[in-house]
């Protein structure tokens, strides 16, 4: 876990050097929580972006974007229910004057317990070697039953507390387990509190009565009250579906792990309208179609697992997140949700306009039901620049660093370097470059060595490297290297297109979904 932390920080301080990330206000200490996408990043953020939008609006005829505005109506927060629920409980320590998720401290610690399970079966297999029967030793060993016994008891008053959202009951569950603050050492906590997460400002001048809006926590209320507007402009028939990408709002309790949590995100979310009662289907559907999505990128299918919610929340029948192996766990990058018609019916309710849907096959009017799919672009960011980060050793003694980023996805796709700087190759590398630019990112290098600048275009996931030689002025033939492999061969400068292309296309990409 050490070295994985360690991978971490390394792969926070890659992302700065190299232009994908900064810190927000970096010249002023910082603003916790918010960050700043740079030079390389913007491209790469983009292109997921693209990826996600195309797989959505291209590959489902029925799927239709909309981009609404970050300010709405403030008792369509009322509606959904964010005002007097979109809570985190926070408990202070006195000591350290540090502020927590009171559910995050009890996760972390049923996650402790786990991970003495885990351990206590890996000692075991490994005594037992081939012989080793897991089932049978989880009921048997004396210390991994009281284990599971004890983590199922914290577990259970954990989930009543949440559901009767009793604050006494998550405070009294830190005091019993004696969980400490990780800083102070101590258990030295105040009372739980409700936090809401959402932030507020002012609109319009007080003098003609200003209102207190809100910063969207998501995405998809913008698409709820524009439900009617499409389904009409449109004349969209159920099954159908509204996308959208934008950014969000969290005043986070505690944010960690780099842009895994952040203050102000971007969601890619979409909400597909269905007849009531085949809403299972459709979940099961977006559930498997979301996953390849992710898997046709490639980065191993083995990093991702569902992880399906006991506790559901309200308004919906069915959920399940996708989750990614960072480098810190399991973690969430995407929920796919049934929200049954809770938002649909809500808005009816408190806007007083009748939001329903004539079905003509079925000759009735019902609210839709709602299947979610959302996704976090940062999050997916993150996953991409983790999974894609490699320190390899090379022959020689030698080492790069290398992000082995999607094609489609990498800022860069091409980079033309001549092999000096005289004798008409800087002229020749140009004359590629002006060609090539019109359909990939192509950067032109000269300085330094050929190595470093190969190391330079490695370390931003630069998938192709196109160097100008003396021959090239006798031939037109360049060397192209992969990135991955580092292998070279000899090609056609007028083959440079079609190759490239066949590589770096999103095109291809989708169609591997
Ligand atoms: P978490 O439990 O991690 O707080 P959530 O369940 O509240 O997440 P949702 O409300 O389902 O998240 O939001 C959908 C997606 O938006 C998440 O899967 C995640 O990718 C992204 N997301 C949510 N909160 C943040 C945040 N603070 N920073 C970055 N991305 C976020």
């Amino acid at each position: 876990m050490a070295q994985q932390e360690d991978v971490f920080k390394k792969i926070v301080a890659h992302a700065k050097e190299y232009g994908f990330v900064f810190p927000s206000s970096e010249i002023y200490d910082g603003l916790s929580a918010v960050y700043d996408y740079g030079q390389n990043g913007v491209e790469l953020k983009n292109n997921i972006k693209r990826y996600w939008w195309e797989a959505m609006t291209l590959l489902h005829e029925n799927i239709v974007g909309i981009d609404s505005a970050i300010f709405m109506h403030p008792t369509i927060w009322k509606a959904s229910g964010h005002v007097d629920a979109f809570n985190d409980p926070l408990i202070d320590n006195r000591d350290s004057k540090k502020r927590y998720r009171a559910d995050v401290l009890i996760e972390d610690h049923i996650a402790k317990i786990d991970e003495k399970i885990e351990k206590e079966i890996a000692k075991a297999r490994k005594r037992f070697g081939e012989s080793f029967d897991e089932a049978m030793f989880r009921q048997t060993n004396g210390r991994v039953v009281e284990l599971l016994a004890h983590r199922e008891a914290v577990h259970t008053r954990f989930s009543e507390a949440m559901n009767d959202n009793d604050l006494d009951g998550l405070r009294q569950i830190i005091l019993d387990e004696e969980i400490v603050d990780p800083i102070s050492g101590t258990k030295n906590w105040t009372e739980v509190r409700q936090f809401n997460l959402m932030f507020k400002t002012e609109m319009g001048s007080t003098a003609d009565g200003s209102m207190t809006v809100y910063l969207r926590p998501e995405t998809a209320q913008g698409i709820f009250v524009n439900y009617l507007n499409v389904q009409k402009t449109g004349r969209m028939r159920i099954p159908f579906g509204i996308a959208q990408i934008g950014k969000a709002f969290r005043n986070e309790i505690v944010a960690r792990q780099f842009i895994f949590r952040m203050r102000e995100f971007e969601q890619m979310e979409m909400q597909f309208f269905v007849r009531p009662g085949s809403e299972m289907e459709w979940f099961k559907y977006w559930k498997e179609w979301r996953l390849r999505w992710h898997k046709a990128l490639g980065l191993g299918d083995e990093k991702y697992r569902y992880h399906d919610h006991e506790k559901l929340a309200h308004y919906a029948n069915a959920a399940t997140d996708i989750e990614f192996q960072m480098p810190f766990g399991f973690k969430e990058v995407e929920g796919i949700h049934s929200r049954t018609n809770f938002d649909l019916s809500q808005h009816e309710k408190f806007s007083g306009k009748k939001i329903q849907y004539f079905d003509p096959e079925l000759n009735q009017s019902y609210t839709p039901y709602v299947i979610e799919t959302s996704i976090g672009v940062d999050r997916m960011f993150l996953s991409v620049l983790c999974s894609s980060y490699e320190e390899q050793s090379l022959e020689g003694g030698d080492a790069r660093v290398v992000l082995h980023l999607p094609a489609a996805l990498a800022p860069v796709k091409c980079a033309v370097m001549p092999l000096v700087r005289k004798d008409g190759l800087p002229e020749k590398a140009r004359e590629i470059v002006d060609e090539l630019k019109f359909d990939f990112t192509t950067h032109y290098e000269e300085k330094d060595s050929i190595g470093k600048r190969y190391r330079r275009q490695d370390a931003i996931g630069t998938p192709f490297c196109i160097t100008v030689d003396h021959q090239t002025l006798e031939d037109n033939t360049v060397t192209l290297r992969y990135r991955d492999s580092m292998e070279q061969e000899r090609v056609a400068i007028a083959d440079l297109h079609k190759l490239i292309h066949s590589q770096v296309s999103l095109n291809a990409l989708l169609r591997k979904i």
